[in-house]
């Protein structure tokens, strides 16, 4: 068994949905994004059971993994996107989204970027300063509109987990200070081009507990109160994303876990009514997909054992930026008894940092494939073409059938936008 449903052993070769992995290596070439369509529904599943017929957005944190068939099945299922750019808005209008649904988180919003995002008609601004605020009321004046806008409110909570992942504490560079919310709401009325529909946190990501939302929630319902007591109505509390996964033997908690709980504390509260909107990112999409990798050489030195594979950094940037843990599988599973050894996985770039997963314990010979495992969420996304690497293809499958959803990066593309410049006279 592998943490990954839809990616299990078959007759000793593992499978991604019910095509062998060895046969899309022999196709598509290595290394390759594969991914499984059903391990997306099933995902997308856990949300609609959890919201138990209430009113629940769930905008997809679209940063996780944006390729198009990835958004696309989203939409078809009901999904709105948490957006952070204007090129992610683009993508959603590219893969028939709806920007109804959308809601726009970042820190630093450009201007071309909200006008963009006025004229698609998105949901809800997530505003995280006041300069934000003002910028966001000029440009909707300008152009004879209303933008909707929440807050994005730092609670200052610790999510336990990752710094560079946790981004509720006050001395992160998201949201606004919660102390200081009620004032920049004032400050939201007074100002001509908005409306205000809700309010918004998010906390951190690959969060396994539900205290932490507990801890988030309970701050921005005293907010809310404190807020219809000036006047100030709200449609809508969004918890942001940030469920964690299983990369190795965490339980996170579950969508039911966290919903159960966000229902319980709003109608005790006589805030039944709010629309709930989540922005899950890694929880929809991160052990729905593997990185596929050969092996291309096998080195050994007094201390270490370097399994080299055609995998690299710029293609899963996770381990080296997060020091974090994904499953490695050997594809094809041998029965012989040739020995196993204790390796770290590492590309071809010319960095110390450039490592997939270190001492694992693997039976291997060159030519051998390898399964990065949960490689759904922040692995295309954060791929690089450093060392002039052209990044992987991407393939859905989705049960005996592979789709081609982005075609492998060819060498002549890396330079096509550039040009040398005329030789300097002698
Ligand atoms: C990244 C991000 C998300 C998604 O986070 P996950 O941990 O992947 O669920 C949601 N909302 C905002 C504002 C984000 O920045």
């Amino acid at each position: 068994m592998t943490i990954a449903p839809h990616f299990q052993f078959q007759d000793g070769v593992l499978h991604a949905e019910n095509i062998p992995l060895t046969e899309l290596a022999e196709q598509y070439g290595t290394p390759l994004y594969v991914y499984s369509r059903q391990a997306l529904r099933d995902a997308w599943e856990a949300y609609r059971v959890a919201a138990q017929g209430r009113d629940v957005l769930v905008c997809y944190g679209m940063k996780a993994n944006s390729n198009l068939a990835v958004l696309h099945e989203f939409h078809q299922l009901g999904a709105g996107f948490d957006i952070v750019s204007g090129g992610e808005l683009a993508r959603v209008e590219a893969a028939g989204g709806d920007p109804s649904k959308v809601v726009f988180s970042g820190v630093g919003k450009q201007a071309w970027e909200i006008r963009a995002a006025l004229e698609a008609g998105v949901k809800c601004f997530n505003v995280e300063s006041e300069g934000e605020l003002e910028r966001i009321s000029a440009i909707a004046s300008e152009m004879g509109r209303r933008a909707p806008i929440s807050l994005r409110v730092n609670p200052d909570v610790d999510a336990h987990t990752h710094p560079y992942i946790s981004t509720g504490l006050k001395e992160n560079k998201f949201g606004i200070d919660i102390a200081l919310a009620p004032a920049v709401y004032q400050r939201a009325t007074q100002l001509p081009g908005l409306d205000i529909v809700g309010v918004d946190c998010h906390i951190g990501s690959q969060i396994t507990e539900v205290s932490p939302y507990l801890d988030a929630l309970g701050k921005l319902i005293d907010l809310i109160k404190a807020l219809a007591d000036q006047g100030i109505a709200l449609k809508h509390l969004d918890l942001g994303g940030g469920i964690g996964i299983r990369y190795t033997d965490e339980t996170p908690l579950t969508p039911s876990d966290l919903l159960s709980r966000v229902f319980q504390a709003l109608d005790s509260n006589n805030l039944g009514h709010l629309q709930i909107v989540l922005e899950p990112g890694r929880s929809l999409v991160g052990n729905a997909g593997v990185l596929l990798t050969r092996v291309e050489y096998l080195k050994h030195n007094d201390t270490k054992n370097f399994a080299i594979v055609d995998a690299a950094m710029n293609d899963l940037l996770r381990p080296t930026l997060y020091d974090a843990w994904h499953g490695v599988e050997t594809v094809r599973q041998r029965e012989t008894s040739g020995p196993i050894c204790r390796y770290d996985v590492v590309g071809p770039i010319c960095e110390s940092g450039d490592w997939l997963a270190r001492d694992r314990e693997l039976r291997i010979e060159p030519g051998d494939l390898l399964a990065i495992m949960s490689a759904g969420a922040y692995a295309f996304s954060m791929a690089s073409q450093y060392n002039s690497r052209p990044r992987p293809a991407e393939i859905m499958v989705d049960g005996t059938t592979a789709h081609v959803v982005r075609q492998r990066e060819t060498v002549e593309s890396l330079f096509a936008n550039e040009q040398t410049i005329p030789v300097r006279p002698a």
